[in-house]
């Protein structure tokens, strides 16, 4: 199948992450906690997930001039992703996320952006090489929302389809809504984008109803473990997800877009791509960690033959 070359434009972080008793209080120290530190942020994640799904990954990104910085870059190069419009910030750091999980598994986290609040229109101008030929453009809203219109808008004048992962939650112009082809809210977001209550398939309906109305093609609401609602012109229904032994659903929503973009990028039906991108999703969530817990292109066909045939 012809393969066109994704484009993702978002966020990178460094998580910092402690594992500790108990959450501090304020004021409070708590000595005997577990430090590790994993590459982090929605776009970085999304751009890692696609290129072990097997897709060609440009990734438009602003990290600071900092070893953060420097080691993000590295990761991404081993992912085989191009790190030729990944900006490295004279002025800012990298962005950090510092997390403190519980034995309990409850968490605090606290976010400095960084580099990640400069990424900015005059960035994707400058990157407009990489739109060029591609089949899609994934994008989050970890970065200012004037850069993703200033993305979806390059992505519109070069006829390249616009995948946008409205997370975390906030309300989005109609504007950038038009531009949108697939738009991918968990059940949360479904809800904060329509005021519609969303919890499960007939609420995800009303409100992707509502979503295409405002100029949306397509529309999959995430549902967890049950997969993902999916309404669009060639297919309206849940994608049923698949029964797994979760341990850690951190950035599952993350790997079901890159894989979900590549899938698409394949020139794959859209019900199809949803099921490979629920499976990569699945995966993801039986091991710790965002990044790390992506799957590789040969894991999730593995993983589809293996419950086709339990099926
Ligand atoms: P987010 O991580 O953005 O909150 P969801 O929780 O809806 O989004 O999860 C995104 C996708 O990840 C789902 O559509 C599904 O394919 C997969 N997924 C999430 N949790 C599980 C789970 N417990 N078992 C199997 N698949 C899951």
């Amino acid at each position: 199948m012809p393969k066109r070359p994704i484009v993702v434009v978002g966020s990178s972080n460094t998580d910092m992450i402690i594992k500790l008793e108990r959450i501090p209080k304020p004021g409070e120290t708590i000595l005997g906690g577990e430090f590790v530190s994993a590459a982090g942020g929605k776009g970085a994640n999304q751009a890692v997930a696609a290129a072990r799904a097997g897709g060609r990954v440009a990734f438009i990104a602003r990290v600071g001039r900092d070893m953060f910085g420097e080691q993000a870059i590295r990761g991404f190069v081993k992912d085989g992703i191009a790190v030729d419009f990944i900006f490295q910030d004279q002025h800012s750091p990298t962005g950090v996320a510092l997390i403190f999980v519980a034995k309990d598994g409850e968490n605090s986290i606290a976010v400095a952006s960084g580099a990640n609040a400069r990424l900015s229109p005059a960035d994707i101008r400058k990157a407009a090489r990489a739109f060029q030929g591609a089949g899609f453009l994934l994008i989050q809203l970890e970065t200012p929302l004037e850069t993703v219109r200033a993305a979806a808008d390059l992505a519109a004048r070069k006829s390249v389809r616009v995948l946008l992962n409205p997370a975390p939650a906030r309300l989005l112009p109609d504007g950038l809504l038009k531009k949108v082809f697939i738009l991918t809210p968990n059940e949360t977001e479904a809800e904060i984008l329509t005021g519609i209550r969303v919890n499960g398939e007939s609420g995800a309906a009303r409100a992707a109803a509502a979503l295409r109305g405002r100029g949306v093609a397509t529309v999959i609401v995430t549902l967890g473990a049950r997969g993902a609602y999916v309404s669009g012109l060639e297919f309206e229904g849940i994608i049923p997800g698949f029964k797994v032994k979760a341990v850690d659903t951190t950035a599952a929503g993350d790997v079901f877009n890159g894989a979900l973009a590549v899938a698409l990028s394949e020139g794959r039906a859209l019900a199809e791509s949803v099921r490979f991108a629920n499976a990569a999703a699945a995966i993801s969530v039986t091991r710790m960690g965002a990044q790390p817990s992506a799957p590789k292109r040969k894991e999730i066909f593995g993983f589809l033959i293996s419950q086709a045939t339990m099926a």
